[in-house]
């Protein structure tokens, strides 16, 4: 008999875990991420602990099928792609099929769901990987995203984990990105009972911007708005006189996908060039629309790094459309935007 053998489902998924969830964070986004993906227009997201006991995200799209729900939960299952030619125009966030499967094998999770077309809720638990619990449950349309003790069997990773404090961090700034993202949701995340975030779900991009950097820094904001044959750009920078010390500031928005993209922020910086006094960073929300066969998110796992098919149309677009917004300004040196 050879030596060589197929995992089994069970481990490989722990495998998988180790690059998918890497941190509370990374549950969070791919939870949320889902939720979006459903057509949710609510989504509450509560924590507990930097998310290491509790995560939880609750939304009311169009739900999971009760006859789905197992294999929702099993590895490479999705309802987002079918065939390869979907792999080069992906219009929803998700589409790996490995989320779900990943954060069940490295966690106590439970999962009610109640789908549009039935009516009917199930609920199941897994526990590291086990399923506990399959019974029909009564819950209101959506899905609720239980995930309690990350980590819990995987001690190499849990130690690994920082103070709650840092943890927190990360989850507060990917949910104030996505919501950022998409002012048409409406957004509430609390942590050990305060609420950390509320949107209202209007669509009104400033909205979000105010509740999450203030109404001062709102009203210091300057829409920008372009299109060439393949993209569409709209947002929001600072005037030249609200500035930050770093780059967090910047949050870049592709087909509703919240990415990190140097070539997004070099293009901006380039834009504002001498506007900006030395090591100062402006705030901004870029967003940027174009047909989904021009991107390619199936670069890395977290979907955080894109590759854009036209980057120097794309960058070019950018930098003129955020020239002329600054151009009709003058440059008034003014008070720190933190
Ligand atoms: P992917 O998002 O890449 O498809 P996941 O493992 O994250 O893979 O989810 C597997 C499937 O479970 C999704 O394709 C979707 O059909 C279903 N699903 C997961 N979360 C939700 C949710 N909140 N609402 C509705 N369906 C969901
Ligand atoms: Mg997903």
């Amino acid at each position: 008999m050879g030596k060589i053998k197929i995992l089994d489902e069970q481990l490989a998924n722990q495998i998988a875990a180790g690059e998918v969830v890497e941190r509370p964070a990374a549950v969070i986004k791919e939870l949320v991420e889902n939720a979006i993906d459903a057509g949710s227009t609510t989504i509450d997201i509560t924590i507990e602990e930097g998310g290491l006991t509790l995560m939880r995200v609750v939304d009311n799209g169009y739900g999971i099928e009760a006859s789905d729900i197992l294999t929702a939960f099993q590895r490479h299952a999705t309802s987002k792609i079918s065939t390869s030619s979907d792999l080069f125009k992906i219009a929803s966030l998700g589409f790996r099929g490995e989320a779900l499967p990943s954060i069940a094998a490295v966690s106590r999770l439970s999962c009610t769901s109640a789908d549009t077309d039935t009516g009917l809720a199930r609920q199941i638990v897994i526990e590291g990987g086990n399923v506990t619990v399959n019974e029909p449950a009564n819950a209101p349309q959506g899905t609720d995203m239980t995930v309690r003790d990350l980590f819990y069997n995987t001690p190499a990773r849990l130690k690994y984990m920082k103070a709650i404090q840092t943890e927190l961090g990360h989850i507060s700034d990917y949910v104030n990105r996505i919501a950022l993202a998409h002012p048409g949701v409406a957004f509430t995340f609390k942590h050990n009972g305060s609420t950390l975030l509320q949107t209202l779900g209007t669509g009104d991009r400033l909205q979000v911007i105010a509740a999450i950097y203030g109404t001062n820094t709102a009203k210091a904001m300057l829409a920008v708005e372009a299109e060439s044959s393949d993209y569409e750009l709209r947002g929001y920078i600072s005037r030249p006189e609200l500035t930050r010390a770093n780059r967090n500031g910047i949050t870049a928005i592709v087909n509703g996908r919240y990415i990190r993209s140097h070539a997004i922020n070099q293009s901006l910086l380039q834009a504002y060039h001498t506007l900006l006094p030395i090591n100062r960073f402006p705030l901004a929300v870029i967003e940027l629309g174009m047909h989904p066969s021009l991107l390619d998110v199936n670069v890395h796992p977290s979907k955080m790094e894109v590759r854009f098919s036209k980057e120097a149309e794309l960058r070019m677009l950018l930098e003129d459309a955020i020239r002329k917004v600054l151009g009709k300004q003058r440059y008034i040196p003014g008070p720190d935007a933190g």
